[in-house]
């Protein structure tokens, strides 16, 4: 097996609350394991120009897992697409004796991770993003404090919406995935939800306001996945003009809210930093086992991983995005398990945005 060096760990793509922990976590293993890590600052950039720090002491990694953002920082480099750009990425890594790369991000981090492993750099990505929309593994790290700060600041909106006997449309997080707004609709005791993943039915939902407000419901929350651009503000506007048109004594006044990068910041929660440490030990036994390629993954409880390019498969199915060429070139096994994987994924969603009208 092969002998590791030095190892390289970076977060690029969108920041999350939680990848310190896993940075932290993934140092800190490959340390113990007599391994010296490079921090490599801003992302992919950072390995092009060789901005990085060396770590030989887990304690150098201190007073970090509490921390949000990234103390490792990140940034968006178009450059690491280009072949001089990644000629030099792999010249760093040589020249710094840097025999794999743990990369903490998304699915456009994970795609320069597959180009690293086929340059013969061994790298493996961890899900670092609040948007949790890897098809692949159940949670990301990010999502649980990104879910719990946006239900905080409804809990905020919702006292002054009673106050005021309004309605709040507000738009959260999360791409283009509805994950964030469902549960945090469901936590915040919102009237109805929108995600992209399952129609909405407006006209259901004006009519519930009318009606609640009738029997004399004061405050509304009603949570839209940004998902649905520009559908939170229009939404707002419908509600209060729909309500206003019935006279003042039903005039629900509406407010819109877009929350924004405020859920990316904030003090990583529990679950956050203990799936952060998970993975981040994780990737260091994978890659010293030798393998390369793959994002690390939690399904039910358990850490495993895909392969990054089936992890990307999986996500294009999910979203619909999957062409029919793609589609007939899968193999019967691989069609079997994300066929089986996607149902799972929007089946709990179908679950939770049940339990979500039903209690509203
Ligand atoms: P995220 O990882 O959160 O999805 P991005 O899509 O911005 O964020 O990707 C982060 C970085 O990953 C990009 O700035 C770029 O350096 C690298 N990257 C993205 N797509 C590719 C690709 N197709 N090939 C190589 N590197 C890529």
């Amino acid at each position: 097996m092969k002998k590791f060096r030095r190892i390289g760990i970076l977060t690029s793509g969108g920041d999350a609350p939680g990848m310190n922990a896993a940075i932290r976590a993934a140092a800190r293993a490959a340390i113990a394991r007599g391994v010296e890590v490079y921090g490599i600052r801003n992302g992919y950039q950072g390995l092009i120009d060789g901005d990085m720090q060396l770590y030989t002491n887990p304690s150098e990694l201190r007073n970090i897992i509490n921390r949000s953002g990234t103390y490792l920082y990140t940034a968006r480099c178009d450059e690491f697409k280009e072949p001089e750009g990644m000629a030099k990425a792999i010249q760093t890594c040589v020249d710094n004796q840097i025999d794999g790369i743990i990369a903490i991000g998304g699915d456009g981090t994970f795609r320069g991770a597959t180009d690293l492993s086929n340059h013969g750099i061994p790298t493996i990505g961890i899900p670092g993003t609040i948007d949790n929309d890897v098809t692949s593994t159940d949670e990301t790290i990010g999502f649980d404090t990104a879910m719990n700060t946006a239900m905080t600041m409804i809990d905020n909106l919702r006292d002054t919406c009673e106050s005021h006997a309004r309605c709040n449309v507000i738009e959260v997080m999360g791409r283009w995935a509805g994950h964030i707004a469902l549960r945090v609709g469901i936590a915040s005791g919102a009237a109805a939800v929108a995600i992209p993943e399952i129609p909405f039915d407006e006209e259901a939902t004006i009519q519930k306001i009318i009606e609640e407000r009738k029997n004399g419901k004061r405050s509304f929350i009603v949570v839209v996945s940004e998902g649905l651009p520009g559908y939170a503000e229009q939404l707002a506007k419908t509600i209060d003009a729909r309500t206003k048109a019935l006279g003042p004594k039903y005039w629900v006044e509406t407010k819109f809210a877009r929350l924004a990068h405020v859920q990316r910041g904030g003090t990583p929660t529990l679950k956050d930093r203990l799936l952060a440490s998970e993975m981040g030990v994780a990737a260091i036994d994978y890659l010293f086992e030798g393998m390369s390629d793959i994002v690390i993954c939690k399904v039910d409880g358990k850490i495993g991983y895909k392969n990054i390019q089936e992890a990307l498969k999986v996500d294009r199915m999910f979203k619909k995005k999957m062409t029919e060429h793609e589609y007939d070139a899968l193999s019967d096994e691989d069609k079997a398990w994300m066929e089986a994987r996607c149902e799972k994924v929007l089946g709990d969603m179908k679950r939770l945005y049940q339990i979500a009208n039903e209690i509203s």
